[in-house]
């Protein structure tokens, strides 16, 4: 049997992080059997489903580097299939005509409700002569289910889970205007994609009873159910706005990679022994779901931002500029030329050392490529504001000016022998360097940023300071 899973998300305007999580374990166990990973918009709430909510999903899959197999489906276009099937369950007497007005619907809530009794359509239509119909009512066409027995469910995550069918009602298929219920439609539409596993939020557990009981009416085969527990915030609750950003698109903002995320995201509900770092390769080897955990996950964002700089320093360096190079251009007012690109991607292992996301990578490259003179910050304006300092500048910017060969190497020699002669230590010299070329006191290494600025620039940004006036402290 090939495995068929898929991914059903309702457009609400950005991709949910919890859907993103639901998203990638089904493509994780999709790719891990070399099956299929289905994409289906359930689009029937006409409001919501704009274009751009769309959109946004697409976006935000293609960003988690999930790849869906074939077309996405579009759920509101299948109705009449849906509606179909409604009448052939119809047709088989699997399914009645309900002509319950809303007003009776409602005295009858409000009589079982007084009684204490558990609140469920009691079957009024079921088996009466649909001669009895009323002419010219509306009806809903309601599913005959088994009064009697359980309805069973081995849930992959959760075991065995059951209802006494007696707490079941009969649910309603399609509505008084014709339009299908979300119950049929999610059934229909999983049947005749071929969906075999269905791995979703455990907030759709519930609906795993109605849907079974409209399979085996169908006489369809029942596909094998994962409900995976839902993300938690840090403080237990379940994860909402006031924890923090919801969307995927804000975690792509806030300068996170897609792998980290998605080695993250993993993490949240599913493990591999100790392991926290795994790779999307690893984990389409290892990925089944007697690994998912059964309690809630919290998030944790310290945790996700640790990962992301280890998945940053194992980024190549080119790829990294690129995702940093419009951060800087936004900063710059204008696009990098190709030498500052060239540049960046020469400085990069330095960078990406220290930062955790592409917005630290960002801010901390800024000064590579910002125009001459540099504005520098408070705490390097003052070291440049001694005048020691600056008499060690000049003597560093005489002696570099001689070097045929300029590179950390032979850069980092005349430092060491000028803190030798004045019995400095070599932070002693390197610092006002740093204050000098990068504006700051923290760059990476200096010689490097040194050799990477190249001969001209380093001299000129040294020469800057040199030439401006004492800055009045
Ligand atoms: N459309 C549903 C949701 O976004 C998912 C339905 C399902 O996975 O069965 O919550």
């Amino acid at each position: 049997m090939t495995v068929v899973t898929r991914f059903a998300p309702s457009p609400t305007g950005f991709l949910h992080i919890g859907g993103g999580r639901t998203a990638l374990f089904n493509w994780l166990f999709a790719r891990h059997h070399g099956g299929r990973f289905l994409l289906r918009i359930e689009d029937t709430d006409r409001a919501r489903s704009t274009d751009a909510a769309v959109a946004a999903i697409f976006d935000g899959l293609e960003w988690l580097g999930l790849d869906w197999d074939g077309e996405a489906v579009m759920q509101f276009a299948r109705a009449e299939r849906h509606a179909q099937v409604a009448r052939q369950l119809l047709d088989e007497g699997k399914a009645y005509r309900c002509y319950c007005t809303p007003e009776e619907l409602t005295a009858i809530r409000e009589e079982q409700r007084a009684k204490g009794l558990p609140m469920r359509y009691p079957g009024i239509w079921r088996d009466r002569d649909p001669s009895d119909a009323p002419a010219n009512t509306p009806f809903v066409v309601r599913l005959k289910a088994p009064t009697e027995g359980e309805t069973v469910i081995a849930d992959l995550v959760q075991g065995e889970v059951r209802v006494a069918n007696e707490q079941l009602d009969d649910m309603i298929l399609l509505r008084a205007d014709g339009t299908p219920t979300y119950m049929l439609s999610v059934v229909v539409d999983d049947h005749d994609m071929g969906v075999t596993h269905v791995i979703r939020g455990d907030d759709h557990l519930t609906n795993a009873f109605r849907q079974a009981q409209l399979y085996r009416a169908s006489g369809w085969e029942v596909p094998t159910v994962a409900h995976i527990p839902l993300i938690h915030g840090p403080d237990g609750a379940k994860l909402s706005k006031r924890h923090g950003a919801l969307g995927v698109d804000a975690y792509r903002d806030m300068g996170y990679l897609p792998e980290a995320m998605r080695n993250y995201l993993l993490r949240l509900g599913w493990s591999h022994g100790d392991d926290e770092i795994i790779s999307t390769e690893q984990a389409i080897e290892w990925f089944t779901l007697d690994s998912a955990g059964r309690s809630p996950s919290r998030f944790d964002f310290a945790k996700l931002t640790q990962l992301n700089g280890h998945y940053q320093r194992q980024a190549d360096n080119t790829r990294l500029t690129g995702l940093i190079a419009p951060r800087l251009a936004e900063k710059l007012g204008r696009p990098l030329t190709e030498a500052e690109t060239d540049r960046l991607t020469a400085g990069m292992i330095g960078l990406k050392d220290r930062a955790k996301t592409l917005v630290e990578l960002a801010d901390s490259a800024l000064f590579y490529v910002l125009p001459r003179p540099l504005t520098l910050d408070d705490k390097a304006a003052k070291i440049i504001a001694e005048s020691e300092t600056r008499n060690d500048l000049a003597q560093f910017s005489a002696r570099a000016a001689e070097l045929t060969e300029w590179n950390r190497e032979t850069l980092e020699e005349i430092a060491r022998t000028l803190a030798e002669e004045r019995g400095l230590k070599l932070g002693k010299v390197a610092q006002p360097l740093r204050a000098a070329l990068a504006g700051a006191t923290v760059s990476p290494p200096i010689f490097e940023v040194m050799e990477v600025l190249g001969r001209e620039e380093s001299m000129g940004r040294i020469g800057d300071v040199l030439d401006s006036s004492l800055p009045s402290l």
